[in-house]
């Protein structure tokens, strides 16, 4: 099974948990905006200082960054898009690289949960001790092990303007790969495991 997919969905609504679920089940890669730039910063003193000042890399260099991960990861294997695309012009730039590689999108798969439902699950976050990974119906972490703390640093205020942001940047992505039948809605409003059963379940059909 191949499968090329993007993970969207609001702060909350447990896409880290169920990318780090699906790539653990079918051995796909994990192509991470996030990861893309701390590796960056890592190695290079200007971007170490851009990421400081919560400055963003161009498209230019990251699209060079995910190329060179297309040409490194086998084929045959698939990859999930983390963090990534934010707008309709990356989304487009992104299908032209798939293409490129000779790879073709098999999804988006994006996890609703509506303004209320992110409050409730914001106010009181769990997140993993070690790696501050959001941690839901669940004592230990997907990703290193660790055990859940509780973060209160949250309010609402905050938690209403991210969503909000969220929603701008997103919405339009959402009717842009709706019109290409690539669009796989999930209800986020369930346990990990539900949600979990869904991805796999429309994944099989995509
Ligand atoms: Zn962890």
């Amino acid at each position: 099974m191949t499968k090329n997919l993007i993970f969207l969905g609001p702060p909350g609504s447990g896409k880290g948990t169920q990318i780090e679920r699906l790539r653990e089940k079918h051995q796909l890669a994990v192509v991470s905006s996030g990861d893309i730039v701390r590796n960056l910063a890592k190695e290079n003193q200007d971007y170490r200082e851009k990421m400081e000042k919560g400055e963003l890399i161009s498209d230019e260099i990251l699209f060079h960054e995910i190329s060179k991960r297309l040409e490194t990861e086998r084929t045959e294997t698939g990859l999930i898009f983390d963090g990534f695309p934010r707008n309709v012009a990356q989304a487009t730039k992104l299908d032209q690289i798939l293409s490129e590689h000779n790879r073709s999108l098999s999804g988006v798969v994006y996890i609703e949960l509506d303004e209320e439902e992110v409050v409730k699950r914001l106010s009181i976050r769990k997140v993993c001790g070690q790696c501050g990974q959001p941690l839901f119906d669940t004592e230990i972490c997907p990703k290193c092990g660790g055990s859940p703390i509780i973060r209160r640093d949250d309010n609402e205020e905050t938690i209403r303007n991210r969503m909000r942001v969220f929603l701008d940047k997103t919405l339009p992505l959402v009717k842009y790969y709706q019109e290409k039948n690539k669009l796989i809605e999930i209800d986020g409003k369930q346990t990990i495991e539900a949600v979990g059963n869904d991805i796999s379940e429309a994944l099989a059909n995509a």
